[in-house]
């Protein structure tokens, strides 16, 4: 006799006995058992294998309820680096900046029906980096840090073990199954996380010719952005957008922004001009106004800066004129839709969360927080949950953190105020054991920290702060008259790093439409690719064609990149 649960001993009082007590564990929503998926008992980490992940994520997703998902299209917006405590603090944010005290608000993927919490290590790293995490998303299967669609058995950097292990992305999938597909991020196009949709790479930093070793070229492995425009399978993206223009043109030419910068490729290739070729009727822009203009029914290529895209907050500044991740977000969806007749899948990267946690500056990692959610709400008007499955996830954690008594509504990046004791009356600041004020957020690690360095003093450090050279801070800084809600200030940051680091802290899945009631519980975060594959009738059965799935027709074995050529 299973010992009842705290719930079920509340249902009892409700009456619903019978639910209860015959099957504690029943979901009727979901009739799992049907797909349930034998997974074989490993010994751990050494009998990890792409393959087990890729069956074990299935199961994961099977045992939701996945399979019954009858899907169409599938958005995956990835806030990069973006914690809970970031969701939190950029929540309260967003409120504050509507008139409201905060806590209460919600950005626009927290109206969402499902949620999950994803586990994010790397299979050789506990606090993972964003290669390895985005290969578990793309690809269904768990893999090393660093390393774009290859799985885990070659080290990172081994170009023929890259070559051999490459794993078939979700992206390489959909464009092989007769789906459109979509990249759009704030980064480089090249960054790790858009690139694990189209490249394989056994080294994120292969983002162009000079930055693959020579004999990793001359053993016939590609850098990322020849992969981009010319992917090893089939038609690649049909729409590309982001930054990282330099990485596509060469040393000789000028950069149409700005004239003193040039490409930085040195084997002499055009990657936009052939991109062109290869897509005749296809659009190139490299400013918003372009953008705007583009027609709905061709290919686009978009490079919206030489390096990643502004911060969200600096974006008004640029000179050519940037798009917001909405803007992108928008334009995207709407040629998916006039271009596909069997649906699309779309990544949006919210990649600039993360460079705004490295370089310790909260302010900047929440406003480009809020700018996802304005691009999720983008989405979720221009789709129906009838047909489009809209996930919103993180690749991994900060170490931000969201600390003290502040009152209800207390400006989330301000001093904490308001709690009442006998050091601090109603509406002073909360004041530390040696008597002075202390933000709400602060940071386990980064160029906050308040020591002196080679290039700012002692105290509070402004954006932007390179971190080098740091002396140990003697006790905390003075903050009384220090404005930290300002745009460049620096949350404080315990330990002196020159770059904040990743969390290992689970992230936040949230979900809308078919298949997203199988988003729930504790899962993998490669499970994420079989949530979303499981949910989309055209993709599982892709996969079930090459004979990859089991008599349930869940697929379960992991695909050769070879058999989907495109068709
Ligand atoms: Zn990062």
């Amino acid at each position: 006799m299973p010992l009842l649960r705290p719930t079920c001993l509340a249902a009892l009082a409700t009456l619903l006995v019978s639910a209860c007590t015959t099957s504690p564990g029943a979901r009727p929503e979901a009739p799992a058992d049907s797909w349930a998926v034998a997974v074989p008992a490993i010994n751990r980490p050494e009998g990890e294998t792409a393959a087990w992940w890729f069956r074990a994520g299935a199961a994961q997703a099977a045992e939701r309820g996945a399979m019954a998902g009858n899907a169409r299209n599938v958005i995956l917006f990835v806030g990069d680096g973006m914690s809970l405590t970031t969701v939190a603090a950029a929540r309260i944010l967003a409120g504050q900046r509507a008139g409201q005290p905060g806590e209460e608000h919600r950005l626009s993927w927290e109206h969402f029906p499902a949620t999950a919490l994803s586990r994010t290590y790397n299979t050789d790293l506990q606090t993972p980096d964003s290669a390895g995490t985005m290969t578990a998303m793309a690809t269904g299967a768990k893999a090393r840090a660093g390393v774009i669609s290859v799985g885990q058995a070659p080290l990172r950097g081994d170009c023929a073990g890259g070559r051999d292990h490459a794993l078939l992305s979700l992206w390489e999938l959909a464009a092989a199954s007769g789906l459109r597909t979509g990249v759009v991020t704030t980064a480089r196009l090249t960054h790790a996380t858009p690139a694990a949709t189209f490249a394989h790479s056994p080294d994120r930093n292969w983002e162009r010719d000079n930055e693959t070793p020579a004999t990793a070229r001359e053993a016939g492995c590609r850098d990322i952005a020849s992969q981009l425009v010319d992917p090893a399978l089939g038609r690649g993206a049909d729409v590309l957008m982001g930054g990282g223009r330099h990485n596509f043109l060469p040393v000789t030419q000028p950069d149409p922004e700005y004239p003193r910068q040039s490409g930085k490729r040195n084997d002499g290739r055009d990657l936009v001009a052939e991109w062109q070729r290869a897509h005749p009727t296809g659009t190139y822009a490299w400013n918003a106004a372009q953008l705007s203009a583009a027609p709905m029914d061709a290919p686009l290529l978009a490079l919206f800066e030489p390096d990643h895209m502004r911060f969200e907050h600096d974006r008004a500044g640029d000179a050519g004129g940037e798009p917001s991740l909405a803007d992108m977000t928008r334009a995207t969806i709407e040629r998916l839709q006039v271009q596909s007749t069997q649906g699309y899948v779309l990544l949006v990267e919210a990649a600039r969360i993360d460079h705004a946690h490295h370089y310790g500056n909260a302010h900047r990692a929440l406003v480009d927080t809020m700018a996802l959610s304005d691009a999720v709400q983008a989405a979720v008007e221009l789709t129906s949950a009838d047909d489009t499955l809209v996930m919103v996830t993180a690749d991994h954690s900060h170490t931000l953190t969201f600390a003290g008594y502040p009152a209800r509504g207390n400006p989330i990046l301000d001093k904490v105020r308001g709690f009442a004791d006998e050091d601090a009356p109603a509406g002073e600041y909360a004041l530390d054991a040696t008597g002075r004020p202390y933000t709400t957020l602060g940071y386990a690690n980064g160029p906050g920290n308040t020591g002196a360095s080679a290039s700012q003093s002692a105290g509070p450090k402004r954006f932007l702060h390179p971190g080098k050279g740091f002396k140990p801070a003697t006790g905390r800084p003075e903050l009384t008259d220090v404005d930290t809600r300002h745009p460049d200030y620096m949350q404080e940051a315990l330990v002196p790093l020159a770059s904040e680091s990743h969390g290992g802290d689970d992230v936040g899945v949230w979900a809308r439409g078919p298949g997203s009631a199988a988003v729930r519980g504790s899962i993998e975060q490669n499970a994420l690719f079989h949530l979303m594959v499981q949910a989309t009738p055209r993709l599982r059965d892709a996969l079930c064609e090459r004979g990859l799935c089991n008599a349930q027709g869940v697929p379960v074995e992991l695909p050769d990149p070879a058999d989907f050529k495109a068709r």
